[in-house]
């Protein structure tokens, strides 16, 4: 008797764990873990996909056993080292097995496959004649010959995918011989001129051993005839599976030849593939500062992994994936790169996977889950911007890409490089303590100085002449660029930060109904919208509090500043980027586009544009609000300010045009500013470190948050606590516990929130605890209850 263990797709505590199943005699040898399954689940006719994690010969479970009813995956979608990944990623974030395993697949094989599906050839693959058989079967008969497929009745190479997910192509295959189709051509009528055409074609096509697709030659023959030569006999189609490529533009251009290296990067480079050559899982902390030549280092780097048969991982931020990026990446190495990032369509995510996954890429660049790409023997992982909050996820699994990559890097004996020009103080710590190997590169590669940073207090700003939340010398300095020529970059500070409706008479500002939230101003749809739960409503004429007439619109939005821009410099192209106008698909790259065309003189946007943007002719650079972040009751509300407008300050002068950068601040004397004035990263790190110091915070202590809620505030207050009582009794007296308090935002869609965070060193009984909690509080979910632990929160809030 042969048992698979399955974890089901029911996403419960009862639920979290294998299940026995019985595998039936056909799909002995077929079947291996880290294949989807299709099996009936508890008591009725329930049917849902599964995931095999182990095989075993006797069952645990002693009562009758469930037969598998369907394998879903010629090969496994898993292999073992992400099936065994996948597993540390539930206990390391307290998440369930199966919503891990999801997370950790493309989109496309997540859906319950509930319906049937087709052979295919793979693309660049021999043609398969015989799958085109099945592919012609009607729905109804296709299941049996699947069955006698999986009874091995049947020998044929398929692959079991929803014909939806996969972009075919028809190919003709002429079917007769040479002499054949010239038989044929006696008999044909003098004026049947295309059908002659078409049986040239064939003779000629079958001569060459060629099956061309029908879009290559749908000019010369219509479709109507080829579908009359299946009829007769003369051909007949074969379904090619194609690739939807992301980047079609960079199809097969010309690769780019490594630059001759500076003796900085060279010295970074031969210790990064030194490492590589003697499969060292070390970690490197490569601090370069912006424009020091540390994307040129990960390409030498990555080609040294390739040099050795092995495969490179990189993962940048989200926003820093723009075409730039990109471009050079794919510039190097071509075909071999996949590109993964929430910008593509699911079918070209799926598709890149799968180049992935059958080996056809052997680099892999994405944003943070791409960390799970399926590469093997992996050479070196590259983490570019480290210190970027988007590598944590926010929602179930709560992971840190960094953490995967390191877990990943010890399996596969790899060596790790964390990049940036602002580490994380987390990783800067590390390195200082020995644990990170720390690799510098302290000079631009165009040997320009660091761009001179002007601080402006704009308490001042407006007996100085300054209007419209613009001061004087940022609108003198971008006269000055404009009547020169030159390019200028203008930072929105949007964190924490949003417009809202306000009333002047009584103060009212417009609440969600569902959330302690104010409502945001959406100018495009004339709307205000919950960014939680995504109730909208009309804008009011009047104060919903007081009645009064006097409702302002109040907050410094991209629209609004790109307005009094219009107003103040009326001659200036200003190009916008924010969410608003980057939501099209293609929409962020064509901006980027525009601007580096000169299409305008001043780029305005949001974070979005404070990375990974190199363009020659932007000298001047202007943060227009330094500080919203600086009031948020955040402990790394510092970390980002600093780290963002020493970002941002490195977009001015990359080429040979000297930068400036003026950075307008109701906090000029703020340490964070202050180094970030100087572009001391040394110094504002020991500051920090001595902040996080005294409050107990990392890289000094670990940190856990807990969070329960609950529709009744009453039933989650006490919860809460009583957690709180349970978790007190078994930490030791060098653990520091905040709360429990409500969260920052106390309701949210309806649901009343409290939280508690725990500070600690060494808790070795803390996580068998909160399994505990999340163990017992399962038991009462029914109620209402939702409880969420999120390891090395981004924020306390
Ligand atoms: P970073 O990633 O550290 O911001 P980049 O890799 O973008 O820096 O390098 C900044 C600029 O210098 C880019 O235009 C890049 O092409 C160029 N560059 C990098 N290394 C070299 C080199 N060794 N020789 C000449 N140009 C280089
Ligand atoms: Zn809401
Ligand atoms: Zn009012």
């Amino acid at each position: 008797m042969q048992i698979a263990k399955v974890i089901v797709d029911v996403p419960t505590m009862q639920t979290d764990r294998p299940f026995d199943y019985l595998i039936p005699e056909a799909l002995e040898d077929t079947i291996q873990p880290g294949m989807r399954v299709w099996v009936g689940f508890g008591k009725g006719s329930r049917k849902l996909m599964g995931m095999v994690i182990g095989l075993a010969d006797h069952a645990e479970f002693d009562g009758e056993l469930k037969p598998i009813l369907a394998i879903l995956d010629a090969a496994p979608v898993l292999d073992p080292e992400l099936l065994k990944l996948s597993k540390w990623l539930a206990d390391t974030t307290f998440a369930f097995w199966i919503t891990c395993v999801q997370t950790m697949l493309p989109a496309q094989l997540k859906a319950a496959a509930d319906k049937w599906v087709h052979p295919l050839t793979p693309a660049g693959h021999a043609l398969i004649p015989s799958a085109q058989a099945l592919d012609d079967l009607p729905e109804a008969a296709l299941a049996p010959v699947l069955k006698a497929v999986q009874h091995g009745d049947l020998e044929v190479k398929y692959r079991l995918h929803d014909r939806a997910k996969v972009k075919t192509v028809a190919h003709i295959v002429p079917d007769k011989t040479e002499a054949e189709y010239a038989e044929i051509k006696q008999t044909l009528n003098g004026n049947a001129k295309q059908q002659a055409h078409l049986l040239d074609l064939l003779t000629q096509w079958h001569h060459q051993n060629l099956t061309p697709a029908i879009p290559d030659v749908k000019n010369e023959i219509p479709r109507a005839q080829i579908t009359a030569a299946v009829k007769k006999g003369w051909l007949h189609l074969v379904e090619q599976e194609v690739y939807r490529d992301p980047y079609p533009q960079m199809q097969g251009q010309a690769l780019t030849k490594p630059l001759a290296l500076t003796v900085d990067q060279q010295q970074v480079v031969d210790q990064v593939t030194q490492a590589v050559d003697d499969h060292d899982p070390q970690t490197f902390l490569l601090e370069g500062v912006t424009g020091s030549g540390k994307t040129e280092v990960y390409l030498q780097i990555i080609a040294q992994a390739l040099q050795q048969g092995q495969t490179a991982l990189m993962l940048v931020p989200e926003i820093a994936l723009t075409p730039q990026m990109v471009k050079r990446v794919r510039g190097r190495f071509g075909e071999r790169v996949a590109v993964l990032h929430s910008g593509l369509s699911s079918g070209e995510k799926f598709d890149e996977w799968r180049r992935i996954e059958r080996h056809e890429a052997q680099v892999v660049v994405g944003a943070r889950s791409a960390v799970f790409a399926p590469l093997t023997n992996i050479g070196v992982f590259i983490i570019d911007e480290e210190h970027e909050s988007s590598y944590k996820q926010a929602d179930a699994p709560r992971y840190h890409a960094r953490d995967v990559v390191l877990h990943r890097a010890q399996t596969m004996h790899a060596p790790v490089v964390l990049g940036s020009a602002t580490p994380s103080l987390e990783s800067r710590a590390r390195a200082e303590k020995g644990v990170y190997t720390k690799l510098v590169l302290p000079k631009r590669i165009n040997q320009q100085p660091m761009p001179p940073v002007h601080l402006i207090d704009m308490r001042q700003a407006y007996q100085a002449g300054g209007r419209d939340g613009f001061s004087k010398p940022l609108l003198d300095a971008l006269q000055q660029r404009l009547d020169r020529h030159e390019q200028s970059v203008l930072l929105l500070n949007k964190r924490g930060f949003s417009s809202f409706v306000m009333c002047r008479e009584c103060g009212y500002k417009v609440q969600c109904p569902n959330c302690d939230i104010s409502l945001t101003l959406h100018m495009d749809s004339h709307s205000l919208k919950c960014h939680y739960c995504g109730h909208e409503e009309p804008i009011p004429t009047t104060c919903p509090n007081c009645g009064s007439k006097k409702i302002r619109y109040y907050g410094t939005g991209t629209e609004k500043v790109a307005a009094s821009l219009n107003q103040l410099l009326p001659q200036a192209r200003v190009l916008r980027m924010d969410v608003d106008t980057t939501r099209k698909k293609g929409s962020h790259a064509r901006l980027l586009k525009q601007f580096g065309n000169h299409e305008a003189d001043i780029l305005l946007g949001t974070q979005m544009i404070a990375k990974g943007l190199d363009f020659p002719d932007v000298t001047l650079v202007g943060v227009i609000n330094a500080d919203t972040a600086l009031g948020l009751p955040d402990f790394r509300a510092g970390e980002r300010t600093f780290q963002l407008l020493t970002q941002v300050s490195g977009r001015a002068g990359r080429a040979d045009k000297p930068g400036e950068v003026f950075i307008q601040t109701f906090n000029p004397e703020h340490y964070a500013i202050q180094y970030a004035t100087k572009q001391d990263y040394e110094g504002f790190f020991y500051a920090e470190m001595a902040i996080r110091h005294r409050g107990d915070y990392p890289p000094y202590f670990f940190t856990m948050k807990l969070t329960v809620s609950h529709p009744d505030e009453a039933q989650a207050a006490k919860a809460i606590y009583s957690l709180a009582a349970q978790l007190n009794a078994v930490l030791s007296d060098s653990a520091r516990v905040l709360g429990p308090t409500p969260g920052a935002i106390a309701r949210l869609k309806k649901r009343y929130y409290y939280q508690m965070v725990i500070k600690y060193k060494r808790e070795p009984q803390l996580n068998a605890a909160l399994a505990k909690i999340l163990d017992e509080t399962q038991a009462s979910v029914k109620n209402g209850f939702q409880v969420a632990i999120d390891p090395e929160p981004q924020s306390f809030m």
